[in-house]
């Protein structure tokens, strides 16, 4: 058997007595988009936050990361090992380029290289995730909301990660650019870079992922392939439930 890319095992982080992720335990394969939903505060982002430890651990668990024990490590580190992140909100540096928000991180990984290799793989990180090259040299805060989240997107594929944790990369976009979000998804996975894909939006998660899990209030309450999980009357109940 192959070794998981990355395992979680008995992961918890409670905020006093609120149990945000509580003893949640599953794995993940190199090359899966392996989605996951739930409610709103169901402890999705929680979970990337206490994985990325940006901004915090967890409170008790492991995450097995290529076999390797994270708990010792820093936030620099889980990054500089491989693991990189999005967030729901696109975070960009708005008075920077596009471009420099880019090379931001292109020198936290490569600082060695020159310059100009530098800027090449700036721009192929922003070519995978097809940020238009006459935005370039334009403020990121100045570009629209869907470029602003390929920038932060392509921000965290300078990394080089060989794990993306994305956040509702599809939240606030519009039907077309939900469509454009997901060729991006595809393009990252075929670029050799695993996903752990946390979307609201159930169609695109259902087309994209390989897997799927499902937190409801901390809790995983299903793990498995996205037909059978969707209709788990587990699943359906805490849906209905939120809706009611
Ligand atoms: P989701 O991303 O699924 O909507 P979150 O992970 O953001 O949910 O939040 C899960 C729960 O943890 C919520 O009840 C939220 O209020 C709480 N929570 C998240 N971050 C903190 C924090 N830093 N301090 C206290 N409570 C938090
Ligand atoms: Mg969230």
């Amino acid at each position: 058997m192959t070794l998981p890319l990355l395992e979680l095992r008995h992961l918890s982080k409670h905020f006093g007595g609120l149990k945000a992720v509580d003893d949640v335990s599953f794995e993940v394969q190199s090359g899966q988009i392996f989605g996951i939903a739930g409610p709103n505060g169901s402890g999705k982002s929680t979970l990337f936050n206490i994985i990325s430890k940006i901004p915090f651990g967890a409170t008790a668990g492991e995450v097995i990361f290529e076999g390797r024990e994270m708990s010792n490590l820093s936030a620099n580190q889980i990054s500089l090992s491989g693991i990189a992140r999005t967030f729901q909100r696109e975070n960009v540096f708005a008075s920077l380029s596009s471009i420099d928000n880019v090379l931001v991180a292109v020198e936290s990984k490569h600082s060695a290289l020159t310059m100009p290799e530098k800027v090449a793989c700036a721009e192929q990180a922003l070519s995978t995730v097809g940020f238009p090259a006459v935005l370039h040299n334009t403020p990121a805060g100045a570009v629209p909301i869907f470029n602003r989240k390929q920038l932060m997107i392509a921000s965290a594929i300078a990394l080089a990660p060989k794990l993306l944790l994305m956040d509702e990369p599809a939240s606030s976009l519009t039907g077309p650019e939900i469509e454009r979000m997901k060729g991006i998804i595809l393009a990252i996975r075929d670029a050799g870079i695993s996903v752990i894909l946390i979307e609201h939006v159930l169609a695109l998660l259902m087309e994209v992922s390989d897997q799927l899990l499902i937190l409801d209030q901390g809790i995983m309450i299903a793990n498995g392939l996205p037909n059978e999980v969707i209709n788990d009357p587990k699943v359906v109940e805490a849906y209905l439930g939120a809706a009611a």
